[in-house]
């Protein structure tokens, strides 16, 4: 196809407003698939993407589509992943593309989300046409959210597109519009080949399939091409198009979005942003932009039952290679035995892992708290980064110790902002900007990511019942008086337990987590004390008296002993305890015992 005649673009929205919808409704109504085939969410694919609507992958589909110049244009949509964890793999799908459909709700307006990608479609110089979604619905205020659109995005929104997904009104002008509105590619077909690895992913029949870009020059079937970030070469077996099934063609040329396959093993070996080019009279410089993806949060994840062990290395390794973002090394840990220290971009990415290892390979895990990369300068000037408080070195050779801070944008209408001002003021933040959009505010916040990754978000939503959106950034690393907390579980460090603590609020969350822990561990025959540590330091401290006899008696008689037979059997070797030392501690106290309230 000649340039002229491609458009490239992507839709960016928060969560529901109907990016989904907007999609499969432009796939049917250029008839891209038969009728018989059309199923709701086209674009997503995975179970867990489909359950909590998201999508992490992403996802292409060509459309040809009809003009009313009479023309026949492709457009190349490119669905990309909405979630703050896949920053990076947003930015590369945006450079993929010259232009992004920005779908607004509009009866709800702009969210932090929005924001974010729509920030990403800036950068990447893309022409941006506003889509106003679900105007069928009596509480759609087209007129309002432009508005915003223009005071807090700063673009032009009088020719917005007034769109239903759901009923398929506006669509054949946005259609039309995107035509129009939207810039052809450039690219030089002379030029030698210069294609952009933007996503890949695992398959059980054709092995690694790769995404791609092509910005100049032509790939064939066949071609030798090399990888330019790590210099691996391969040959082209397979070449062609999603429509949204795989079509083989005979070549992409610039400006067109496709795939290829060639004989990869592993997702490991094609890294997102990477440039593709010939073997032979391949181009010199790469695109610019590459940057290998980075874990930042990461935790412990171990087998509830230890005889599990082998059957979760099998699994991660087997998840590992379809995610080049997630990172793993064995881990011992004195009480839980052998497990893995795993990486992950963020807590949603760990989440997703956590629950594909607990459904699809059937392994009950206990996750360690998630931590953050802290930066240790020794007193020799060497540089430690350490992912695990565990690994924590004796203080006396640490000189002092930075930690990761976030910008993090919250939109809330403003009968919740004390409550948010609140939140993040616990949390160490320094407010940097605040501002309003109507009866919303938005504020910007410095906070350190090791109060975000545990709980912050959940607990934005509850104190705002469910109305704030919230987005971060990473912005660098700054020093602070931090130091290592352990807890002792009748006198034995339990290392799951330990966490980083800013030292003026060491005490607090140390009195929080015994207490927790007074909770969340059973009563048994003897008394156990519960301390959190700093060094040799006793901080806080709780004792979990002994079970008395006539309590045995009343807890465990009679009918409740039958029953609770029948239930050790149901879980036979499903049991959500494990030992230290003479304690069994539940599975949820590791997480639990961590939760700010
Ligand atoms: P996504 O998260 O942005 O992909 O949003 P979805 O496309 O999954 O849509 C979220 C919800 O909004 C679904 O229940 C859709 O059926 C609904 N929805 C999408 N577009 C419209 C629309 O134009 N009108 C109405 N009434 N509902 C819509
Ligand atoms: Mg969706």
């Amino acid at each position: 196809t000649d340039l002229a005649h491609i458009r490239n673009f992507s839709i960016v929205a928060h969560i529901d407003h109907g990016k989904s919808t907007l999609a499969d409704r432009l796939i049917q109504s250029t008839n891209t698939v038969a009728e018989r085939d059309m199923k709701e969410q086209l674009l997503d694919s995975m179970d867990i993407e489909r359950e909590r609507g998201i999508t992490i992958k992403a996802n292409t589909v060509r459309i040809d589509y009809v003009a009313q110049n009479g023309e026949t244009y492709v457009l190349n949509l490119i669905d990309t992943p909405g979630h703050v964890d896949f920053a990076y793999e947003v930015s590369r799908s945006m450079r993929a593309v010259e232009g992004s459909l920005l779908v607004v709700d509009s009866t709800q307006g702009v969210e932090a989300q929005t924001l974010a990608n729509v920030y990403q479609a800036i950068d990447a110089n893309h022409e941006i046409v506003p889509v106003l979604n679900k105007i069928d619905l009596p509480a759609s205020e087209p007129e309002r959210v432009k508005e915003q659109i223009e005071d807090v995005i700063g673009i032009d929104a009088s020719d917005a597109m007034l769109v239903s997904a759901k009923s398929g009104i506006g669509i054949p002008e946005t259609l039309e519009a995107i035509v129009q509105r939207l810039p052809a590619p450039k690219g030089d077909r002379a030029a030698p080949l210069k294609a952009m690895l933007v996503d890949s992913w695992y398959d059980s029949y054709l092995g690694v399939i790769v995404l791609v870009r092509i910005m100049d020059g032509v790939l064939k079937k066949n071609d030798r091409v090399k990888f330019m970030s790590n210099g691996t070469i391969h040959q082209v077996d397979r070449i062609g198009v999603f429509r949204p099934a795989m079509q083989p063609v005979d070549e992409l040329g610039p400006g067109e979005i496709g795939f290829i396959t060639a004989s990869i093993k592993q997702v490991r070996d094609t890294r997102v942003g990477d440039t593709i080019t010939h073997e032979k009279k391949g181009a010199d410089t790469p695109l610019p932009g590459f940057k290998p993806s980075q874990p930042v949060v990461f935790c412990g994840l171990f087998p509830v039952d230890s005889a599990e062990f082998e059957d979760l290395r099998d699994a991660i390794e087997k998840l590992a290679l379809n995610d080049a973002s997630f990172s793993f090394e064995m881990e011992t840990s004195a009480a839980l035995g052998f497990g893995f220290r795993c990486g992950f971009l963020g807590l949603l990415h760990l989440e997703v892992i956590r629950d594909r290892i607990e459904r699809e390979y059937n392994i009950d895990l206990i996750t360690t708290a998630p931590s953050v990369i802290y930066h240790i300068y020794m007193r020799d000037g060497e540089l430690i980064e350490l992912h695990n408080p565990a690994d924590m070195p004796d203080l006396s050779k640490v000189d002092h110790l930075e930690e990761p801070r976030i910008k993090a944008t919250i939109l809330v209408p403003d009968e919740y902002l004390g409550d948010v001002l609140k939140l993040c003021q616990d949390r160490r933040g320094i407010q940097m900007d605040l501002t309003y959009a109507g009866t919303r505010a938005m504020v910007v916040y410095d906070l350190p990511l090791n109060e975000v990754v545990f709980d912050f978000y959940d607990r934005l939503k509850s104190v705002t019942k469910g109305y704030a959106s919230f987005d971060y950034q990473l912005t660098g690393y700054r020093q602070d008086n931090l130091v290592k907390m352990s807890i002792l579980v009748n006198d034995e460090p339990v290392d799951a337990l330990s966490t980083m603590v800013h030292r003026d609020r060491a005490e607090m969350r140390g009195r929080a987590m015994c207490e927790k822990l007074k909770d969340l561990i059973p009563r048994h025959m003897f008394k156990i004390p519960i301390q959190a540590a700093i060094g040799g330091k006793v901080i806080a401290r709780e004792t979990l008296a002994a079970l008395r006899k006539d309590v045995t008696a009343k807890c465990y008689g009679g009918d409740a002993t039958r029953k609770r037979k029948l239930l050790d059997k149901q879980k036979a070797g499903k049991k959500k305890m494990r030992q230290f030392g003479k304690v069994d501690i539940p599975q949820e106290a590791f997480i639990s015992a961590l939760k700010m309230d």
